[in-house]
């Protein structure tokens, strides 16, 4: 028997750690986690694939039979969250539940993995094998009923998943808020500083609004402990300290981008990006390209950027 893959346990949460590869080895893991009610045990998430050993190893220590996990509920369609989607539909029977907005990128793993890295011209240096579909498996598992803001989920016992729109980093997230005991589970709207990449978001707008959201929900819920994907959990406080730590890596980017634009009129989105992650002693790769065109159109949207053909010029 190798050592435990349950990271953290507490009440009705065991939280299974699995490694990512690449950029992220050594750096980052990926957490799903076991909600347990008296009624029915839910799986927020399902990881990558390359952590299936580790969420098949998690059902024997918990001492959970296959069969008896109900529902997988998942807080975004991105590749390290849904990787295992279809082996548990299988081996499982669960109902598999999400947001709406990204269905269609999680029943199509060669469309969301198109969708995004080869979003760009620029992307399509990236190999989709290596980048993105080898974490997620052979097969997909669709949504199959939708959640949304408020909508609650009764795994009996007392124990209810509140879902929580949290939109940015994905057009498309959800975190779940568990009532009794105040337990706040989101994925990737706040991204640790060890995180390898350029923070990614989808609409610098949002994603602040968001912060701002999350901010608020600590103190009106009475926030006890914080389950992140990508972190260890955290207090309130501690989240507090990470929301103000996320708005400033943010701000650095696009403090990054009005620099180098002024000081190289004519630009390219390709050169901003590359110049945009040295700056922060980030990979260049596939997901810089996502938030730099996002505050890019932000920029343009408020006459403070101009395109002009290939080149872009600061105007503010
Ligand atoms: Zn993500």
């Amino acid at each position: 028997m190798s050592d435990s893959v349950i990271s953290y346990q507490s009440g009705p949460f065991a939280t299974v750690s699995m490694g990512l590869p690449g950029d992220h080895e050594g750096k980052t893991a990926t957490r799903v986690f076991f909600v347990r009610g008296a009624d029915k045990i839910a799986l927020i998430d399902s990881g990558l694939y390359a952590g299936l050993p580790a969420l098949e190893q998690a059902f024997d220590e918990l001492g959970i039979a296959r069969g008896d996990l109900d529902l997988l509920l998942l807080t975004h369609e991105h590749m390290d969250h849904v990787g295992n989607n279809g082996w548990l539909k299988a081996e499982t029977g669960c109902q598999i539940l999400g947001h709406p907005g990204r269905a269609d990128r999680v029943a199509d793993n060669m469309l969301n993995a198109r969708a995004i890295v080869h979003a760009f011209p620029e992307g399509e240096e990236f190999d989709l094998n290596t980048e993105y579909l080898d974490w997620m498996g052979p097969t997909e598992g669709p949504i199959e009923s939708f959640i949304r803001d408020g909508d609650l989920i009764d795994l009996g016992g007392g124990v209810v998943l509140e879902t929580v729109e949290v939109l940015g980093h994905s057009m498309a997230e959800v975190g779940f808020f568990e009532q009794s005991t105040r337990t706040l589970i989101i994925a990737d709207p706040l991204l640790p500083p060890f995180n390898p990449v350029l923070y990614l978001y989808e609409d610098p707008n949002v994603m602040r609004a968001t912060f701002d959201k999350i901010e608020r929900f600590l103190v009106e819920r009475d926030v006890k402990a914080v389950l992140f994907a990508h972190d260890d959990v955290k207090t309130a406080a501690e989240t507090q300290e990470l929301v103000d730590d996320c708005r400033r890596r943010v701000d650095k980017v696009e403090a990054s981008m009005v620099a180098h634009m002024k000081a190289h009129p004519g630009i390219t989105f390709a050169e901003l990006r590359d110049k945009c992650c040295d700056d922060q002693n980030m990979v260049r790769e596939w997901r810089a390209l996502v938030s730099i065109d996002a505050s890019l159109k932000d920029f343009a949207a408020k006459g403070l950027a101009r395109q002009d053909g290939k080149g872009w010029h600061y105007v503010g």
